[in-house]
């Protein structure tokens, strides 16, 4: 950086004093002083200043050794009183360490807690400790560490069983607590404590030091320097952009520095960023502020995201002896960690040293003024002091409690301090409250001796400081630095939460007096939340401002676990509970103790009986939906009904104080609100209200909101007469007017005025309905119905499951969960449901045990009404389909406790029975608007319910003979009482049976009629008589008519809904293709032979013998060339002409490496490779890949310009991004939606001849020798003509042409104009994706990039078919068919549109590769060669000499001579790199093969003698045919699909199999003999002198002997091994630091799942300069492993990412799976993860298949949010 280089002390003299120092001399003077403190600081003071911070460009490596040296060095010699390496080691050997583990975590470290044994899920232990204890065979928890916190090994508090891990595995002998000072000796004792408290104590006062230009008494340096540093500190508010920005303008430095100085802000909270004299630094330090104090609104991002106004960045001018001092503070606090790590008694000393009271008196500790001082310190600071008391004060179990004392002490004024503060908790020293609050035995005795309870809840409350009159929480006044404010004050209920998490066992008088005083502390916070943010109900105009409700429905949802574990405790305590019970009592009574106040009270009746109330309507007045004093008591209620204190312990308990109206008034008007909600009332206020009552029942609120107001609803009702308070309710869901007047049975005929208010009553009757089925129904809360907590659990999970099939996470979503993050699931979940596995995608589904659904409760209390609905319908699915009635009676339910006992004679009290008759007499007339169909269903489900009731009656009094006045058959058998005369309830209901409009009830109605028939019998015969089994008997053979003639109608109903079905179904067909056309066009593809791969459907026309190759070979009839095809766009056909419309496929041509060998070569220069010769290490590739739709050539141009258009106007409309680039040529196939970047033309097969007569090898190598000769000299010729300077000497003979050669000619083309364009358009795209160039058609290596592109294809698709274990032939997917068949033609024509000349030339090196030609230069070694590469760009390359011959050599002849001489060089090639060292010679007589093991030895030998030593003896033909058979075998299946496509012949049936004779198959259809050494011995004469060239290849003989040769074959590229346990993965992931950052841990590390390396990716540190652009270290990567494509797996997220160059990207399953069949993507759920290895073939299959890109195409499509990621960032 720029800042001014200063004068330094001259170096050489201060190293002469430093080299003349002794520590042990100055240890041994301090011994001596009387005033050791100080000697000490005198020391410091003179040699702190001379190591510590001389400017910014000192090695702080040299600091660290000069510190050792100068400071530490006396230090330790004083400690130990001899050569501190002995001393320290001594301490060490004699330590009796503690069985704490304690180790600290790492940020990103897995930790495990057990889900059975843990105390509380904050204790977790390391992952060495889990691996040796016996929680590995538990139910665990796997996360990863925030960083902070450690391992909880061998505390017995933490764990209630295994403890400890082998490791830590107390010693039975010494298991007496000694005390750790015995073993030390009293000097040693006193020297230890004495430098303990002067270097802490000046450590201390180091740290907490404001002063900005002095030092504390005692460090005034001798000799006073004047620089100055400017200190920047981090806050967060700014952002990385905003300081990056401002200081290269206020210190002048690059943004390199800049971004190194805010990276160090951030992680050490300051940093220095100039140093020089005073005004140097003052000049930045102004810039500075004013800098970050205008600089407004620009987001945050990195640095952290807080909406707060600005503020300027903190900026201090600090003497650089202060910096230095404290520096070597933070040192020696760090020296003291590591010194008490020798011996427990080192830190025992330390702790009392750190604790012992000062002068001061009270907080006067060393510990104490660190603590309190805090949040004056820097992030660094804090850092290094927490971690002391983290491995000191925490770690000793007797100081441990000492300090927990003082924290709670000091808890109000750190957690103020904490508030105004603005760093995260993590840097808080108030996060260390959970290391003590969740100790048991601590926090008992500290809400005991330290009021801690109290304290806590007081704090809290005194932060939330706006109140209105009544003195209730108001937050809808909040700033947003309020809110800000508000959201860090929470973290006092955790403390809450921590110090509540483990219910006492035993209670003491002391610890019921402060609990209790807690609790009244508690129901003083709950009182200011009781009825906060009311609402009034809007009429005419809607609202005009959303009120704000979040805030308090956050502290609600806060304190919900809170308010449950006040109740357990109460619970565990008769007298606490009875005391919890009256205090909340009054509290209630206190808060609505005027709740009648000014409300007129009225009397309403009905029925014959009547009961006085207040006029209150919830829909005009103020309502609330907090009411957490009136849930409290609610459950506190349950609690005495459950361990039965109420009838015990009667006259303790405030009965006579219970107002039942009192307690249900507030309840019942929450649950008012909500119908009104949903009977539309309430629209006008807008979504906040809508909101509200989601969370309302909520699974995260409902347990302490709506299941509490119902168990109070329960509670009041149970104390009251059943018609008042079905009066009450009437009155208060302002329905009184409709159910009481006499006329009530003819409702619409008084009162259809308007129509939405009918409609809105008509949902509040409903409602009302429905909550008297809960209030009678639910009863599965322990101590209102007489059930176990697991019966709850099982009851909800069986009406989840009622809905549908679900995953494990589903469930737990669904369940409420403890504080403990529990939801008791697994307990019961086996005993209702069955587990089915998840296959390759999807996940584990748990259903319904068929016998459990008989448990199925259609009006389930915490069903929506979605829910509530669907499960109606799928269990009358599964009724229907198990041929049962598909009616859904009420269920069994259990028993009441006693004290809600009452409740049942809702159900037979006359108010219930006069609403129910008044229904169904609406019911009979048909016309609507007057009844609706759920009112009626509801009204059913209730007299189902009193039927049900009324036999668990009959059922439990025939047992115990108690007298049953429960009799509801009675009731509704008899005629209404209020109007006179009218019809009994069963008489409705007999009559509504056969009403036409009633279709849908009448199995209920059956079923209700039936069952009341049953128990009319089962009366008669338990009261009087045996029944009379005759008139039974006939009732029963009535029924079972009745039931004929139904099944029989039923019958009919089915079949007219099947057909209705039917046609359903095939207009959902109809649907379902034009949604996936692809499937369906490939399968018409399939059935339509003109279209695609004809030629192999087709019975050969010329030879029977079926040869792709040579003259021999397999010739296309004329009818079989025929190919027609459809344009996708147009719809039109097209026969495929070379002098036709051109017709194309969609393709995406891109670079790859998925077969590379060798990573580690460097990209190449794009703009000087030369591609000719592919090397065997297949580093880099072009494949290309189709989704094998075809188009006309001018359809798609059309459609490509149309999009180019379209994106140009949505970029200047919404600077949005597609998932394709348009400029790159990237669209998506118009009819799948398929990522392609360019299109490849259909062409015809060539047609060929057989002519008669050819030239065999070497005659035909003869002329084509003499023709390369004619040629060579023929460009030369004209290159030297065109330079006109002709240099005559050079050499240039002239050469006549062989017979029939004409250099001259220029051959006609083919190809009509658009297929021309087309040829030029695809081979320009391959040749500008392939080597990442502009494009330019004239590029000579245009025609190299598609050759390649052919072979690289070709050869990726044989890999993937072998890994696949699939035949070569007849496996492939017809789009691939397609892409291999047009590649390969393209292939053969694309010489066509490039200068012949050029493609000349190329013919004569690739030939001179391969045949040494001493006129051109630089032909490679054959081992430099893929041979495949080599073979098909000769072949695809021979036209252009091949159409200057008129002499009637065929291409066949010189295809077939290609593919002899590149055999035999393959086989060479194998034979000098691919023996493995160890031979064996187990299997020496193969026999079988001997000819060829007997000619393979032949050629080894030869090879032998020329090239020497380079290869070893091998005795055994055998093995060396194995070799050669094994590695050329990809090649010569390679070579089988290449002329396969390029000559249509059809593959012989043992192609089309797996299996034995592929070798001999693949031999006959190349023409080759299966004894391929023939090649060689036959052709002697030439093939002698080209073995002789090829093994004189200078290069040869050096290669020969490098490690790096590529062996064949080639093996197939697999994806890295992943661990089976992910853990594992976690654990390498945390010790993997950022390789920029000097040793920081890395926030996002990210696995290359291609290659193993692992990246620290999202970060600023890593970015790199890609192409002009910065780009994250994933990227970059994928630059160098993936060719722009990148396969990783982010290991904190348990996420798998796909990159694709610098825009693409989506994140895709990974392939770890919990117990449960999911995957856990972002590590929420922490359940174990094992490998899935199907999934993760999956993945690797994707890649071999060249699919990432594609893939990430049609994730990005179908979740637009993706495109907008910055991918390149990561
Ligand atoms: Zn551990
Ligand atoms: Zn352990
Ligand atoms: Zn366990
Ligand atoms: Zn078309
Ligand atoms: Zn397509
Ligand atoms: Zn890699
Ligand atoms: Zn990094």
């Amino acid at each position: 950086m720029a800042a001014a280089e200063t004068d330094r002390d001259a170096p050489s003299a201060l190293c002469s004093e430093f080299l003349n120092f002794s520590a042990k001399d100055t240890a041994a003077k301090w011994l001596q002083v009387s005033n050791l403190p100080k000697e000490v600081y005198q020391h410091l003071a003179c040699y702190v200043p001379k190591i510590y911070c001389l400017g910014p460009n000192l090695n702080p490596q040299n600091e660290d050794l000069l510190a050792q040296l100068l400071l530490q060095g006396p230090l330790e010699w004083y400690l130990c009183g001899e050569e501190p390496s002995v001393g320290l080691s001594k301490l060490e050997q004699n330590n009796q360490p503690s069985q704490l583990c304690g180790h600290v975590f790492k940020v990103g470290e897995p930790t495990y807690s057990c889900r059975e044994c843990a105390a509380d899920p904050t204790c977790v232990l390391c992952m060495q400790c889990f691996l040796g204890s016996v929680h590995k065979e538990h139910r665990y928890r796997m996360t990863t560490s925030g960083g902070g916190g450690f391992c909880d090994c061998g505390d017995t508090e933490a764990w209630k069983k295994g403890p400890y891990c082998q490791k830590h595995e107390p010693n039975i002998s010494d298991s007496s607590q000694k005390d750790p000072l015995a073993n030390l000796s009293a000097e040693m004792i006193a020297r230890t404590y004495n430098v303990f408290s002067i270097i802490l104590k000046y450590a201390v006062d180091m740290l907490t030091w404001d002063k900005e230009d002095e030092l504390p008494e005692g460090l005034e340096p001798p000799a006073r320097g004047d620089m100055y540093y400017c200190m920047l500190f981090n806050d967060e508010v700014h952002t990385y952009e905003q300081v990056i920005y401002t200081l290269q303008k206020a210190v002048n430095c690059t943004q390199k520095e800049a971004v190194s100085f805010a990276t160090t802000v951030d992680r050490d909270g300051r940093k220095s960023v100039r140093f020089g004299d005073f005004q140097f630094c003052e000049q930045a330090k102004s810039v500075i502020v004013v800098n970050t104090l205008q600089s407004t609104s620009t987001k945050p991002l990195a640095w952290r995201n807080t909406s707060r106004q600005t503020k300027p960045l903190r900026v201090q001018v600090m003497h650089s002896s202060v910096v230095a001092h404290q520096c070597f503070a933070l040192k020696a606090l760090n020296w003291l960690g590591q010194t008490i790590r020798y011996s427990d008694a080192l830190r025992r000393i330390l702790c009392q040293v750190g604790l012992q009271r000062g002068p001061e008196g009270e907080n006067s500790s060393l510990v104490d003024k660190l603590m309190l001082c805090d949040s004056k310190m820097w992030k660094g600071a804090r850092n290094v002091y927490h971690q002391l008391f983290m491995s000191s004060l925490l770690m000793d179990p007797k100081y441990k409690k000492l300090f927990a004392i003082q924290f709670a002490r000091n808890y109000e004024r750190l957690q103020s301090d904490y508030v105004k503060d603005d760093h995260d908790r993590e840097f808080s020293v108030t996060d260390l409250s959970v290391q003590m609050f969740t100790v048991p035995s601590l926090a008992r005795m500290l809400i005991t001796d330290e009021n801690l309870m109290t304290t806590i809840i007081r704090t809290f409350v005194d932060h939330l400081r706006h109140r209105d009159l009544q003195g209730r929480f108001q937050f809808e006044r909040y700033t947003a630095q309020q809110a800000f404010k508000f959201r860090r004050v929470q973290s006092l209920i955790g403390d809450l939460k921590y110090v509540l998490i483990s219910r006492p066992t035993e209670w003491t008088d002391q610890l019921r007096e402060k609990y209790l005083e807690g609790f009244d502390a508690f129901l003083e916070l709950l009182k200011c939340m009781q009825g906060m943010d009311p609402v009034v109900r809007q009429v005419g105009q809607h609202i005009e401002m959303e009120p704000e409700w979040e805030a308090a429905f956050t502290l609600q949802m806060k304190l919900t676990h809170i308010i449950s574990m006040m109740q357990e405790w109460c619970a565990s305590d008769e007298r606490v509970l009875i005391e919890a019970y009256k205090k909340s009592l009054s509290a209630l009574t206190h808060c609505h103790s005027g709740f009648t106040d000014g409300e007129q009270p009225i009397t309403l009746s009905m029925c014959g009986h009547s009961v006085d109330t207040i006029r209150y309507c919830v829909s005009q007045e103020k309502v609330s939906i907090h009411l957490p004093v009136s849930r409290l008591l609610a459950g506190l209620h349950a609690l005495l009904s459950k361990i039965e204190v109420a009838y015990r312990f009667p006259e303790q308990l405030p009965l006579s104080e219970l107002s039942p109206p009192m307690l249900i008034e507030h309840p019942l008007r929450c649950l008012v609100l909500c119908a009104q909600v949903h009977a539309g009332m309430w629209r006008r206020n807008g979504f906040s209200l809508v909101n509200q009552i989601y969370y309302y029942h909520n699974v995260k609120c409902r347990v302490e909101m709506f299941d509490k107001d119902l168990i109070m609803l329960q509670a009041g009702a149970s104390m009251m007469d059943p018609n008042h308070f079905l009066m009450i309710m009437l009155s208060r869901f302002e329905l009184y007017h409709i159910f009481s007047s006499a006329d009530c049975r003819k409702r619409y005929s008084r009162e259809n005025a308007n129509k939405d208010v009918v409609q809105q009553n008509n949902t509040l009757i409903e409602e009302m309905l429905h909550l008297i089925i809960m209030i009678v129904g639910e009863r599965y809360t322990a101590g209102v119905g007489q059930v176990e907590i697991t019966d709850e659990i099982r009851r909800e999970i069986v009406h989840q499951l009622c809905i549908r099939p679900m995953a494990h996470s589903e469930l737990v979503k669904a369940l409420p969960e403890n504080e403990n993050k529990e939801t008791g699931m697994e307990r019961v979940i086996d005993s209702v449901a069955l587990f089915k596995k998840p296959g390759v995608t999807g996940r584990g589904l748990y259903k319904l045990r068929p016998e459990c659904a008989k448990m199925f409760n259609l009006y389930f209390h915490h069903y929506s009404r979605a829910d509530q609905s669907k499960a109606e319908e799928a269990q009358r699915k599964i009724k229907r389909q198990n041929g049962e009635d598909s009616v859904l009676p009420p269920p069994v339910l259990p028993r009441f406790c006693p004290l809600f006992a009452s409740l049942v004679n809702i159900l037979q009290c006359d108010v219930l029975l006069g609403i129910l008759g008044a229904v169904l007499q609406w019911a009979m007339e048909p016309s609507g608007g007057h009844w609706s169909e759920s009112m009626l269903q509801r009204v059913l489900h209730l007299i189902g319910m009193g039927l049900v009731e009324e036999q668990q009656h009959l059922i439990s009094s025939a047992e115990d003979y108690n007298d049953t006045n429960f009799n509801f058959t009675l009731k509704i058998s008899r005629p209404g009482e209020a109007p006179a005369n009218t019809a009994s309830i069963l008489a409705l209901l007999e009559t509504l049976q056969n009403a036409p409009h009633l279709e849908v009830h009448k199995d209920m109605i059956r079923w209700i009629l039936k069952t009341v028939a049953y128990i009319k019998t089962t009366r008669e015969c338990t009261a009087s008589s045996p029944p009379s089994d005759s008139s039974g008997h006939s009732q029963e053979e009535t029924v079972r008519d009745k039931e004929k003639a139904e099944r029989k109608r039923k019958a009919e109903m089915a079949r007219l809904r099947r057909e209705k079905i039917m046609a359903q179904m095939s207009e959902m067909q109809r649907h379902f293709i034009n949604e996936n056309k692809e499937l369906f066009q490939q399968s018409l593809e399939d059935l339509d032979p003109s279209t695609s791969s004809t030629l192999e459907h087709s019975p050969s026309s010329c030879d029977s013998a079926l040869v792709c190759v040579g003259p021999r070979r397999w010739r296309a009839g004329g009818s079989d060339r025929r190919q027609v095809v459809t344009c996708i766009l147009c719809q039109e056909e097209q026969e495929i002409r070379s002098d036709g419309k051109a017709m194309v496929l969609a393709a995406f041509v891109q670079r790859s490496t998925v077969m590379s060998k060798n990573r580690k070569r460097p990209p190449h220069n794009p703009d000087k490779y030369d591609p000719l010769f592919m090397h065997p290490d297949l580093s880099f590739g072009t494949h290309t890949g189709s989704c094998g739709h075809i188009m006309h050539s001018h359809c798609w141009q059309r459609y490509f310009e149309a999009v180019q258009a379209k994106e140009q106007r949505r970029q200047q409309r919404l600077r949005v991004h597609t998932s394709y680039d348009v400029e790159n040529g990237e669209f998506l196939c118009p009819l799948c939606e398929c990522l392609s970047n360019t299109v490849i033309p259909l062409l015809p097969l060539t047609k060929t001849c057989c002519s008669s007569e050819q030239p065999d090898l070497s005659q035909w190598l003869n002329i084509t020798s003499h023709q390369m000769k004619a040629l060579i000299s023929a460009h030369r010729k004209s290159k030297a003509s065109s330079a006109e300077a002709a240099d005559e000497t050079d050499g240039v003979n002239d050469c006549p042409p062989p017979d029939g050669f004409r250099l001259d000619h220029t051959p006609k083309n083919p190809y009509s104009s658009t297929i021309k364009e087309m040829l030029t358009t695809f081979g320009t795209a391959t040749y500008k994706v392939g080597l990442k160039v502009h494009p330019n058609e004239q590029d000579p290596r245009v025609p190299i990039m598609c050759w390649g592109s052919c072979a690289y294809t070709i050869q990726s698709i044989e890999r993937l078919l072998v890994d696949e274990e699939k035949p070569l032939f007849g496996s492939l997917p017809c789009r691939q068919d397609d892409c291999l068949s047009s590649l390969t033609r393209f292939g053969s024509a694309c010489w066509t549109v490039s200068s012949h000349t050029t493609v000349q030339n190329h013919f004569i090196r690739l030939l001179a590769a391969l045949v040494p030609d001493p006129r051109v230069e630089n032909s490679p070694c054959i081992l430099d060669v893929d041979m495949f590469h080599l073979l098909v760009s000769l072949v695809l390359s021979h036209p252009a000499v091949l159409c200057l011959d008129s002499s009637g050599l065929s291409a066949d002849a010189a295809q077939l001579h290609f593919l002899h001489l590149i055999t035999v060089a393959h086989v060479v090639q194998i034979l000098l790199t691919s023996l493995p060292e160890e031979v064996r010679m187990e299997q020496e007589t193969g026999g079988a093969e001997r000819e060829e093991e007997e000619s393979v030895c032949l050629l080894y030998n030869t090879l032998r003698s020329l090239l020497g030593r380079g290869l070893r003896e091998v005795s055994s033909g055998w093995h060396l045919w194995l070799c050669v058979k094994a590695g050329i075998l990809p090649y010569l299946r390679a070579a089988a699909l290449f002329f396969h496509y390029l000559n249509g012949a059809p593959a012989p049936p043992e192609l089309h199999a797996l299996g034995a004779g592929e070798w001999e198959a693949l031999c006959g259809y190349l023409c080759l003999p299966s004894n391929l050494l023939q090649l060689y011995f036959n052709n002697l004469d030439i093939m002698e002198p080209l073995l002789h060239g090829w093994c004189s290849h200078p290069a040869l003989q050096a290669l020969q002997s490098s490690v790096t040769l590529i062996r064949f074959p080639r093996e197939s590229n697999h994806l890295i091994d992943l661990p089976g346990d992910y853990s594992a993965l976690i654990n390498q992931a945390s010790s993997f630091t950022c390789p920029k950052s000097g040793g920081d841990k890395s926030r996002v590390p990210t696995l290359c799942l291609v290659c193993g390396a692992m990246l620290c990716s999202q970060s600023y540190c890593c970015q790199t300069e890609l192409e002009g652009e910065d780009v994250g270290a994933c990227t970059a990567h994928t630059f160098t492993c993936g060719a722009g494509v990148g396969i990783f797996l982010r290991v904190r997220e348990s996420q798998v990412l796909f990159l694709a160059g610098k825009t693409k990207g989506c994140f895709y399953a990974p392939p770890y799976l919990d117990d449960y069949g999911e995957t856990d993507q972002g590590l929420r759920r922490g359940n174990p993860l094992h490998l899935c290895h199907e999934r993760y073939r999956k993945i690797q299959k994707l890649w071999r298949q060249h699919s990432i890109t594609e893939e990430i195409g049609h994730a990005q499509e179908a979740n637009q949010t993706l495109v907008g990621i910055d991918w390149q960032h990561l």
